[in-house]
């Protein structure tokens, strides 16, 4: 089987920046898994359909022609790498991921991303729901002020305007969905290592996990 790393966790967790460093230090692929509800919400608008519209959604999210080059991605031909990253896409991804038939269409295109030599996978159901046998699952646990702080300077620094009480204000309103959705709800798998990241660097991050990977190899 083709070994997996599961990376999970909250809104702005900095799960993609992890997965991203310990895909490109093991020469593995990496599946954005959010990047996907994100484009299934972006389609299913320029499609007309009501993001509440599970089926609808499903049908169109099933559909779609992505294509991933580094931080480039397509969808139906059109360049959407910049609004695929707006906070009101990810706000539209949470309401479309609600759905068990978005989340069903979607189940097999992750799974095609595992393929030799082997797949980082970052998500919030990673390690519960699309790679139940993944060899390592790390769940990240950072607080959703820190996660805000994050966040906004993140924005800044690309020269972005943010408001840092209504961008915490989104990450507990995500979180919230997230938590308490029936289909799939955020939650660690039994078997994964928590990883509260609050106070550690990136680097530092990445090391932990590298440890648990070669441990369990
Ligand atoms: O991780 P990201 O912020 O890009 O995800 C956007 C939204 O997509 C999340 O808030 C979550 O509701 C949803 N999502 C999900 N399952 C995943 C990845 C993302 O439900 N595996």
């Amino acid at each position: 089987a083709v070994p997996v790393i599961a990376v999970d966790g909250p809104t702005a967790s900095g799960k993609g920046t992890l997965a991203a460093e310990l895909a490109e230090r093991l020469g593995y692929h990496l599946l954005d898994s959010g990047a996907l509800y994100r484009a299934a919400a972006l389609a299913a608008r320029a499609a007309g359909v009501a993001l509440g519209d599970g089926a609808g959604v499903a049908r169109v999210a099933a559909a779609m022609a992505l294509r991933f080059q580094g931080q480039q991605v397509w969808l139906d031909g059109r360049d959407i790498s910049d609004e695929l990253r707006l906070e009101t896409t990810g706000a539209m991804a949470s309401q479309v991921s609600v759905h068990p038939a978005v989340r069903q269409a979607l189940h097999d295109v992750q799974l095609s991303f595992a393929r030799v030599p082997g797949l980082v996978a970052d998500g919030r159901d990673m390690g519960t729901v699309v790679f139940p046998g993944a060899a390592l699952k790390v769940f990240l646990t950072a607080s959703a002020d820190e996660r805000a702080e994050r966040r906004y300077k993140q924005l800044i620094s690309k020269g972005i305007s943010a408001n840092i009480d209504s961008l915490r204000a989104d990450i507990r309103a995500r979180d919230e969905r997230d938590m308490n959705r029936s289909a799939a709800p955020l939650k660690p798998a039994e078997d994964a290592v928590l990883l509260d990241n609050s106070q550690l660097g990136i680097e530092e991050s990445v090391q932990r996990c590298l440890g648990w990977w070669h441990e369990r190899r």
